[in-house]
């Protein structure tokens, strides 16, 4: 599916991105684990046309088009002067949906998101999980061919980090998005993730891949959670 051929990028001076080369397989969830000021915001906005670099960036073999990801930004996902509904079809209004009919297709994920009743709240009534949440369900209602998500759940507190990770994890059971997540968490990128790619400390390279082994953890847990509920 995504192809990336030595992607580099430079802010003047600085070099950022040192040859960056990594696939993701239709239906695959990949991370990318590294350490902060790495680089790997800057790979997703290369990705979704917000910045240019060098390289070779391939989408089911043809030159990349960014219509192709429905992002998840690390920082200000939410606008706080939308009500949590208008947030959730902010993405379809962008891909020219109407917004009552926009409406009629996030209203029904509000439960799956545990965020029935919510629909009408403003972003800053919601707990932290909850926003992750609210900016989760407006990225994947887009349908787009593929997820990118950065650092979805690093803004929240341990316990709820772990719910979320959870959360997601049965989510991606049932949906099989395609799917990239920057993380630098390990234990996340293990539990999420088919393969992870690490990237060395700035100026950013891939140092390592793991495919993480079967059964993985969430395969593992689903199957426990499968047998208690028998
Ligand atoms: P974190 O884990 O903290 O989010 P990151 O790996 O996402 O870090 P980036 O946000 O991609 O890191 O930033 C990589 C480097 O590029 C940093 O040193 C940052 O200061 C620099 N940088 C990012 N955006 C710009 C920009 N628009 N202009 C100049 N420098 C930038
Ligand atoms: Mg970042």
């Amino acid at each position: 599916r995504l192809e990336l051929r030595n992607v580099r990028k430079n802010f003047g001076p600085l070099e950022v991105l040192a040859g960056i080369s990594l696939r993701v397989g239709a239906g695959e969830f990949v991370s990318i684990l590294g350490p902060s000021g790495a680089g790997k915001s800057t790979l997703f906005q290369l990705l979704t046309g917000a910045l240019k670099g060098e390289g070779e960036m391939r989408f089911d073999g043809a030159p990349l088009d960014n219509t192709r990801f429905a992002f998840m930004p690390q920082r200000d996902a939410l606008m706080p002067w939308r009500r949590v509904i208008d947030n959730a079809t902010l993405g379809l209004e962008v891909q020219g949906v109407k917004r009552r009919v926009a409406r009629q297709r996030v209203a029904p994920l509000f439960a799956e998101f545990g965020l029935a009743g919510f629909e009408r709240a403003w972003p800053s009534e919601l707990s932290g999980g909850m926003r992750q949440r609210a900016a989760l369900l407006r990225t994947v209602v887009q349908e787009r061919d593929m997820l990118l998500l950065d650092e979805p759940f690093g803004a929240l507190d341990a316990l709820t980090r772990a719910a979320m990770q959870r959360w997601l994890e049965t989510m991606w059971e049932s949906h099989r998005w395609t799917a990239m997540l920057i993380t630098h968490e390990v234990r996340e990128a293990v539990l999420l993730s088919d393969r992870i790619y690490v990237l060395s400390a700035r100026p950013a390279r891939v140092v390592r891949e793991i495919a993480v082994p079967l059964p993985r953890p969430r395969t593992q847990s689903a199957a426990l959670a499968r047998e208690a509920a028998a």
